[in-house]
């Protein structure tokens, strides 16, 4: 039976992704991350290489052995997305510990096709392919408008423009293009050698940026069951066409991303909000985890203390309903990479605290009647799981789950009492990294249903969760070893003989 590490009861129950990077890319910084709070690890492979990236999931694989926890790998995905190249190295400057190029306001600035270092009079646009998508006139934001361009003409693969906005260009920095949509195939090479990464580090989460429907899902699903893998998928939610698209990219998708950093450029940035808001509401109805994403705690990169903005940002976000917060540049190059993680864990248990349980129960119960009959069944025995631990005062809802899906039912309906899932299977317990409340531990396999009352009662004990003559409460799928079902709920007393079962 594993045991758990005592600093797993303190976590909060909402999950912490966190982008890995050289801040942060190695066994010992890892392990501090994972003991202040960190869930689910990173990679955005826009950036870094190949090889920085394998010893990243090496670093954090290992820390998570060395604990004794489950923390999932999200690869992030280019995605059909244009980047700006490598700053030059010779002409680099830093301004506020970044470093880049300066570009001043009413310079000429080319972009090319052509794979060139980035200087202040030129920089290469990745993929190839800008330049059909845009037209004289149009504005461009480089770095989500730390720098803004305005095209004078489009000669070849060349777009001429004037700097708008003067500032400091980095290297992989996103260019955007508002209200132009971007005409590339999903799988660029970027998007397709990403995936290869992927494929090979076994990853448990992909993150899809820059989707527009459904469609992209499927390619991208397909794509990777070809090479014999399955993760989750996380659908980045950064364009106004996937915003338009939100119901059907919810019923093909795992997760959603609110990638508030892209979004924030291709819309008016005070929609931002409104949408931020919807969609956390939209997953919660449909019971799949939502992650909102970007510059919640920015100013920590430098800083060893937050806004009080951002404090109360991640608090309302947890407040409405999101699954999961995430730091970007806050750890993957920042200053102060475990401070963000603890200040991120404090104001998100303390948010948790005055979580209105009621009515996120409610969000998901309007939409299970309009489930067929085995879903409507499988729901409500999550809930009743939620609510009968929650009223009883147990000190932990036990799942037992092949697939994770259990557990991801009842944490749907963020019970108060601890969700344990108990799985033998590895994937699952990575997997379940992401689900908010969900304490992932290794079990053995049991073939029959009395052993998992005992295994179950004496699991609970055992690490700590209960003592004699409190109540846990189960919650399975029977037959034991068919997969989709939670129909099984059972409350029982820690040392009663005949486990007290109600
Ligand atoms: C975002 O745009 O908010 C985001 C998370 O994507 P990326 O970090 O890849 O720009």
């Amino acid at each position: 039976m594993q045991q758990l590490p005592p600093f797993v009861k303190n976590l909060p129950r909402t999950r912490i992704v966190c982008t890995i990077g050289p801040a942060t890319g190695n066994v010992n910084r890892a392990r501090q991350l994972i003991r202040a709070g960190m869930s689910v690890a990173r990679l955005n492979l826009s950036h870094g290489s190949p090889e920085d990236h394998s010893e990243y999931v090496a670093a954090v694989r290992e820390a998570a052995k060395q604990i004794g926890v489950h923390v999932g790998i999200l690869a992030d995905l280019p995605g059909p997305k244009y980047r700006i190249g490598t700053v030059h190295p010779e002409q680099a400057v830093k301004q506020s510990g970044r470093e880049g190029i300066a570009v001043n306001t009413r310079d000429n600035f080319v972009l090319t096709a052509e794979r060139v270092h980035t200087t202040s009079q030129r920089g290469t646009v990745w993929p190839a392919g800008l330049h059909h998508d845009i037209r004289p006139r149009a504005s461009i934001l480089i770095d989500e408008g730390a720098v803004e361009l305005r095209v004078d003409k489009v000669d070849g693969e060349e777009i001429h423009c004037t700097v708008r906005r003067g500032g400091l260009i980095q290297s992989d920095k996103a260019v955007t293009a508002p209200g132009n949509t971007s005409t590339l195939d999903y799988f660029t090479d970027e998007t397709v050698a990403a995936l290869e990464f992927a494929v090979k580090a076994d990853v448990d989460f992909v993150g899809l940026s820059y989707i527009r429907n459904r469609d992209d899902l499927r390619a991208v699903r397909k794509w990777l069951a070809d090479a014999g893998r399955n993760p989750v998928l996380v659908a980045k939610i950064e364009i106004k066409e996937a915003v338009d698209n939100l119901n059907e990219i919810l019923d093909e998708t795992d997760v959603i991303m609110v990638a508030r950093g892209d979004l924030g450029v291709e819309m008016p940035l005070h929609l931002v909000p409104t949408t931020q808001k919807r969609m956390i509401r939209m997953a919660n109805e449909v019971g799949k985890p939502v992650i909102t994403a970007t510059q919640m705690l920015e100013s920590m990169r430098d800083n060893p203390y937050p806004t009080r903005a951002e404090s109360t940002d991640v608090y309302n976000a947890v407040r409405d309903g999101t699954d999961a917060v995430m730091l970007s540049a806050e750890t993957s190059v920042g200053d102060y990479p475990v401070a963000a993680v603890k200040f991120m864990a404090r104001v998100s248990k303390m948010a948790e605290r005055y979580l209105d349980t009621e009515m996120l129960r409610n969000r998901r119960m309007a939409i299970i009647d309009k489930e067929g009959r085995h879903a409507q069944i499988n729901s409500i025995i999550a809930f009743d799981a939620a609510r009968t631990a929650d009223t009883l005062r147990s000190k932990a809802i036990l799942t037992f789950t092949e697939t994770g899906t259990t557990a991801d039912r009842v944490a749907a309906f963020r019970p108060r009492t601890p969700i344990i899932a108990l799985s033998p299977n590895q994937k699952t317990l990575n997997n379940l990294s992401m689900r908010w409340g969900v304490i992932p531990i290794l079990a053995e396999s049991l073939a029959e249903l009395d052993q998992m009352f005992g295994y179950g009662a004496n699991l609970a004990k055992e690490i700590g969760f209960a003592k004699d003559a409190d109540t846990v409460v189960l919650v399975a799928g029977v037959p034991i070893g068919q997969t989709g079902s939670t129909n099984l709920l059972r409350v029982i007393t820690i040392g009663d003989d005949d486990q007290g079962s109600s």
